[in-house]
């Protein structure tokens, strides 16, 4: 499922010429457009409201191809509706409110218009399948419900504008594994240049579709004007994008893949073994710690093991983020046995 458009209809000629030249490329299935923008500053463009609706209305019926918009609230879902909108979608800033989830749920009920529903701005799963659950309270049915994973918004700066956190969102497609996802590398990245990696990760990881944003003059863009593509680049990186097979009945390959899959749980074996030990000898400490009333945490320790551990990372071939995010763990879990043993007897 590729969806693609502005992310705001600005003009009427600015949302028709891209919808025009986006369904010519064949390679669209929906077009999008936001009319209504939950923008982070006030001040800046905030969507042109019904006009933008009509708009996209009229693209559909030159293109011959469905639309989708994102609501907000109840007066939303009912100008949607008004203008036969064949999807809603729920953006991030709104999956965090639960209030205007629900509102958004009950105008919904009965349309029989699908609703994809973006994942919060903040990394809770709970806040996502809530958002989901009220859907389906309504009784929108699960195939008329998608999931659009956009990446979260995290405190500091790294590649992306936001990371994309991709257990999150398989954590996600465990708990409603009926239910469509597709990924929204526009938002993800945040730059063009990185539109095409992130989708190619998305199609690596059986995502079933792209919602991504297009504006025929990208620099002139009202919003997001740094991830916008052309349509003409739109539609190379649709044809670039590799949807690998899930799997190939080639006996060579098979034997060969069930042969590192045995390596590999034989080594979770052992690695998960020794983490058990390692949390023994733990516990041996905590007990005698407690017998000479010395406090659980000591950081000139702590610190010299991380040191030591992520001075090896080259020698390892493990990035230092990989050792921290694990140092932390086994650190956090070797504590809690400690203070079990010297706090719960
Ligand atoms: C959008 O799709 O234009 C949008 C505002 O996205 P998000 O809710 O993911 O920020
Ligand atoms: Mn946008």
């Amino acid at each position: 499922m590729i969806i693609a458009g502005p992310c705001s209809a600005e003009t009427r000629e600015q949302t028709l010429d891209t919808c025009t030249q986006l369904a010519a490329t064949g390679v669209v299935d929906m077009l999008r457009a936001g009319v209504w923008k939950p923008r982070t500053s006030p001040g800046t463009f905030e969507g042109v409201g019904l006009k933008g609706l009509a708009w996209m209305a009229e693209a559909k019926r030159t293109t011959g191809l469905p639309f989708g918009v994102e609501v907000a609230s109840k007066a939303h879902v009912e100008a949607a509706l008004e203008f036969e909108a064949d999807c809603v979608w729920i953006g991030a800033r709104t999956t965090v409110s639960p209030f205007a989830v629900q509102e958004i749920a009950e105008a919904l009920a009965g349309s029989g218009v699908a609703v994809l529903i973006k994942n919060p701005m903040n990394p809770d799963i709970d806040l996502w399948a809530g958002a989901v659950k009220r859907f389906m309270g309504v009784g929108i049915a699960a195939e008329n419900i998608g999931l659009i994973h956009r990446g979260f918004s995290y405190f500091g700066h790294s590649r992306y504008r936001n990371a994309p956190m991709w257990p999150l969102a398989f954590e996600m497609r465990s708990r409603f594994p009926e239910m469509m996802m597709i990924c929204d590398p526009s938002h993800m990245a945040g730059n063009r240049e990185y539109i095409a990696e992130l989708s190619q990760e998305a199609a690596d990881l059986r995502y079933d579709g792209l919602i991504v944003e297009s504006h025929i003059c990208p620099e002139q863009a009202l919003s997001d004007a740094g991830q916008q593509l052309v349509p003409a680049e739109l539609e190379r990186l649709i044809r670039g994008v590799n949807w690998r097979k899930e799997a190939v009945d080639d006996p060579e390959f098979v034997g060969e893949l069930a042969r590192f899959r045995d390596e590999i749980d034989r080594i979770d074996a052992e690695v998960f073994g020794l983490l058990s030990r390692r949390m023994k000898v733990s516990e041996s400490i905590g007990r005698v710690k407690k017998e000479n009333d010395v406090a659980i945490l000591q950081s000139s320790r702590w610190g010299a093991i991380k040191e030591r551990i992520l001075s090896q990372s080259d020698g390892l071939g493990l990035s230092t983020e990989f050792l921290t995010a694990i140092l932390e763990a086994v650190h956090l879990e070797s504590i809690a046995r400690q203070n079990s043993v010297m706090n719960r007897g």
